[in-house]
């Protein structure tokens, strides 16, 4: 009687700690989502909360991203000047990253710098990093998406208060979301 007790209490505490674990995962999951939803998803880009998108290799990407996408963000490229579809845009919203969907820009923060590339002079916050990128026989300061670690442009120190920023984006790496 004894013995079957036990086998009992412990087949209990396994089935405990096996609807422990599920409900921590999908407590994960929904605060991923929660997290995306908050920053407005944007309207026809799907974007997958269950990818790791920092994990992404070269053929995932390649079947994610158009050719031109692939060359600006995994391939470091650069659009050319005034060709971009959000140089001139003026609408209020957010621009995500192209290829994980990630918050960068705000729209508030946008400004006219005459380049031919969309200007912002501030990021939100950790979503953007900046690294050293010594390429082409200059010193620049090279702008990734925090999470897909795409390329998105360079940020300069010649941009409007209260900054001083001047981050030099490209509109094929991001996706414009409207606010009302
Ligand atoms: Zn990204």
């Amino acid at each position: 009687m004894k013995i079957t007790l036990t086998i009992l209490f412990a087949f209990f505490l396994f089935s405990c700690s096996q609807s422990v674990s599920n409900v921590s995962k999908n407590e994960m999951n929904e605060e991923q989502a929660k997290v995306s939803i908050s920053v407005e998803e944007p309207i026809n880009f799907e974007r997958d909360t269950t990818k790791d998108y920092s994990q992404l290799s070269n053929e995932d990407w390649k079947g994610i991203l158009t050719s031109m996408e692939y060359y600006i963000l995994r391939e470091k490229g650069t659009e050319r000047a005034f060709t971009g579809e959000y140089v001139n845009n003026k609408k209020r919203g957010v621009y995500v990253c192209k290829g994980c969907a990630t918050p960068l820009f705000r729209s508030n923060t946008k400004f006219k710098s005459g380049t031919g590339w969309p200007s912002f002079y501030d990021k939100i916050e950790s979503n953007v990093l900046s690294v050293p990128d010594n390429s082409h026989g200059m010193q620049r300061t090279e702008v990734v998406c925090g999470v897909c670690k795409g390329h998105q442009g360079h940020v300069f120190v010649d941009g409007p208060e209260p900054t001083g920023l001047r981050y030099c984006i490209n509109s094929k790496s991001l996706y414009f979301v409207p606010q009302e």
